[in-house]
């Protein structure tokens, strides 16, 4: 007879190949059978006969903001947050983070900081700014996910946006380390001129903000990077994308073969300009939200696979930061990571009837395929890293403030009501959240890519 360190007995698997009722047994952190019915013995048992059992939420964009600024959030409440939120593993991005992760000395900062308290599994994004190109073979060494580089001001002094020539020549580094690029995708003059016209006016109000940083801005910015990557062979990953068209932009370009991606993040699949002249800095963001036709177009690419990735681009701050008179001057970044699974769960499965097999495949096994996780990352399947996030479909709640995790507990969803629950989550094996709490110590491992990402046909 065998003993299993673990079975969990009786729940429905959502795997990107379709759903069904299975045991899960997992030895020495790793999934080594699925079968209807399991025999042998355990020593624990988790009972899932009402709940889905999910591949963990990898969410490959997050600003926890240590070492420098963890008053903004912080690695240990940050990834307590993701925890809650069924995830099992982040990339942080290298801003801000002070120092930002742009060379050898500060990677290792971030990494020692991140395994003395990460909850959950970890990458880590180096930065792409001008002066460091010298520095991304010693990043790439080290193991970074790929280089972050912002195409617009980044708000934060120490992580400049870089020039044309410092992308161009950082993505022909980067083809030749094997490493993808990651931008903020902006154009920078356009919106800086815009927003300088409209302050010098006095028109400092939500509206007068939104009008600056305009969908053409984006849609220039992919282009351009888009013309780079092409170029220069330079995998590219346009992080959180606003708009239908931008993501057209860059299905058309991958359908002749540029190897290019890009993700989503739930604010712009919730909410729209209106929430965010309603909620002020609480859901202020660049780009920002859009109109509601630019919203639909993204569920639509969601839908059809052509969007194949959400990420929670959570990136917090006190509140204090957010009050300002002037809107322009009060800080941006949606707190959200803890909501990313729960979203998709209330408005792409429950309200658009969005496969739950389409929401793993988003939020985890593409993520983990498109970053060159290891193969037993982001896969419920035998031999895999038993990395689950336990989820009751059918109950619902209003999220409150005191539900966060969040170092500052403010989020544009608090008030919300939502429709699917994470129950529990577990990373390699153990519970690292159950029914409300985090279940400690800390002990989440750093995750490297694979030398080389693959190309998209591979994936
Ligand atoms: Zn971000």
């Amino acid at each position: 007879m065998k003993t299993y360190d673990l079975v969990i007995r009786g729940g429905t698997l959502v795997t990107v190949n379709g759903i069904r009722r299975a045991d899960v047994a997992v030895v020495d952190e790793r999934i080594v059978a699925i079968s209807p019915e399991l025999s042998g013995g355990a020593q624990a048992v988790i009972d899932a006969y009402n709940l889905h059992i999910f591949p963990g939420v990898i969410d490959a964009h997050v600003h926890f903001n240590e070492p420098g600024r963890t008053f903004w959030e912080g690695i240990a409440s940050g990834s307590s947050a993701l925890a809650a939120g069924g995830a099992t593993a982040f990339f942080d991005m290298p801003l801000n983070a002070h120092p930002p992760t742009i060379d050898a000395a500060s990677f290792a900062e971030k990494l020692a900081a991140a395994e003395a308290s990460s909850y959950v599994d970890f990458g880590l994004w180096g930065g792409l700014v001008p002066g460091n190109i010298e520095q991304l073979d010693e990043l790439a060494e080290r193991g970074v996910v790929g280089f972050k580089a912002f195409m617009s001001n980044s708000g934060i002094e120490d992580f400049q946006a870089v020039d044309d020539a410092t992308l161009y020549q950082g993505m022909q580094r980067s083809a030749q380390l094997g490493r993808l690029v990651a931008v903020h995708a902006e154009n920078d003059q356009l919106t800086a001129a815009l927003a300088q016209e409209a302050r010098t006016q006095g028109r400092v109000g939500v509206q007068d903000y939104l009008a600056s940083r305009p969908v053409v801005a984006e849609l220039e910015a992919i282009e351009r990077a888009i013309t780079f990557a092409r170029e220069t062979g330079c995998a590219l990953h346009i992080v959180h994308v606003s708009s239908g068209r931008g993501v057209r932009l860059v299905a058309s370009a991958r359908a002749q073969g540029v190897d290019v991606s890009c993700e989503t993040c739930p604010h712009y699949l919730v909410l729209t300009e209106e929430d965010m002249v309603e909620l002020g800095a609480l859901a202020k963001c660049a780009p920002p939200l859009r109109a509601v036709d630019e919203q639909a177009a993204l569920w639509q690419h969601l839908f059809s696979g052509t969007l194949p990735m959400v990420s929670s681009d959570h990136s917090p701050a006190p509140f204090e930061m957010k009050e300002r008179p002037d809107f322009f001057e009060a800080w941006g970044g949606i707190s959200g990571c803890q909501s990313l699974l729960a979203l998709l769960l209330t408005e792409g499965y429950h309200r658009r009837h969005m496969p739950l097999s389409l929401i793993a495949a988003a939020t985890s096994e593409f993520v983990a395929r498109r970053f060159q996780l290891p193969p037993y990352k982001g896969r419920l399947e035998v031999g895999a890293d038993a990395d689950f996030a336990l989820i009751d479909l059918s109950a619902t709640y209003q999220l409150q403030s005191h539900d966060l995790f969040y170092r500052h507990a403010h989020s544009p969803y608090v008030g919300r009501d939502f429709r699917g629950r994470v129950v529990r989550t577990l990373v390699r094996g153990r519970t690292v959240f159950l029914d409300g709490k985090i279940m400690g110590p800390p002990g989440g491992h750093f995750l490297q890519p694979f030398p080389l990402i693959p190309s998209l046909e591979s994936i």
